[in-house]
């Protein structure tokens, strides 16, 4: 297992599903993880739940000045900011592009594109000082694939594949490993709302079709380690036997 002692971890979407995972596993493996969505309730119960080496910070990605100062607080309290997995993410509300709230679909671009690129933003200038960090990003099928209802959701996570890789192009070189993990189906109160949808072939997937959200949690915690370096600037996927295997999910 990759030990993380004395290197700090900002998890947006921290407050359920693969965050809230992720959350526990990094701090099983040593990290200081700060803990970012806009329920203030659910994760100060979850750093509670981990202890001293956590902390609560509510923030909507959507909004710069909030991102900023979370990750202001995370270096105050812990002294640096190593790590960022930019996880917050929504599909609602879903629906066919030509009768699509505009509001709505910009929201989700808000979120999903600009939230990511809050997080980038923010943190580069002070891993690029420390001399690294690790910026990992959720991506999903859905960047490379058109999926009924979703333009939104497709849209933003296209966007912010080639983040991905305009982070590794400019800045590879000052230490920063910029990587992407698609996770597939997993079992979180996104699908739940998918379900609800009833629209699309994801809608009709069987529950135990999905995977829990802890593989993604600890894959998270395996592109943190040189084995992952191969992907920087690139996408990996959870769907690929070889990359469980290496994890040690199977
Ligand atoms: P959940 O709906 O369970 O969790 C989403 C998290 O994002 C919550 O913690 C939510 O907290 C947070 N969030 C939403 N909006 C904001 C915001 N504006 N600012 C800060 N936090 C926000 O979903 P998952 O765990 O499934 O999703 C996590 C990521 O994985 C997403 O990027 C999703 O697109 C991606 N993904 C999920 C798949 C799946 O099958 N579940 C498949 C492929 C990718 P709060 O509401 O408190 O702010």
């Amino acid at each position: 297992m990759v030990d993380l002692t004395g290197k700090t971890v900002l998890i947006t979407g921290a407050s359920r599903g693969i965050g809230e995972s992720a959350a526990h596993v990094f701090a099983d493996a040593g990290a200081n993880v700060v803990l970012l969505a806009r329920g203030a309730e659910a994760i100060e119960r979850i750093a509670a739940e981990i202890g001293d080496k956590a902390m609560a910070v509510a923030c909507d990605v959507a909004d710069y000045g909030q991102v900023e100062a979370a990750v202001q607080a995370a270096v105050a309290r812990f002294g640096g900011a190593d790590i960022l997995i930019n996880n917050a993410g929504v599909i609602e509300p879903i629906s066919h592009l030509d009768a699509s709230d505009p509001e709505g679909w910009g929201q989700v671009i808000d979120i999903n594109l600009k939230g990511v690129y809050h997080g980038m933003r923010a943190v580069m200038p002070i891993m690029e000082k420390a001399g690294g960090g690790s910026i990992l990003t959720i991506s999903s099928g859905a960047a490379h694939g058109p999926v009924e209802a979703w333009s939104h959701y497709c849209a933003s996570k296209a966007a912010v594949n080639m983040l991905t890789r305009c982070v590794d192009k400019e800045a590879r070189d000052k230490g920063i490993r910029a990587i992407g993990l698609s996770p597939g189906t997993v079992a979180t109160e996104m699908q739940r709302e998918i379900k609800a949808s009833g629209i699309n072939p994801v809608s009709q997937l069987d529950w135990s079709d999905h995977i829990p959200p802890e593989w993604p949690a600890k894959c998270l915690l395996w592109m943190c380690g040189p084995e992952a370096d191969s992907w920087l600037g690139d996408e990996i996927s959870l769907r690929d036997e070889d990359i469980r295997k290496q994890v040690g999910l199977t």
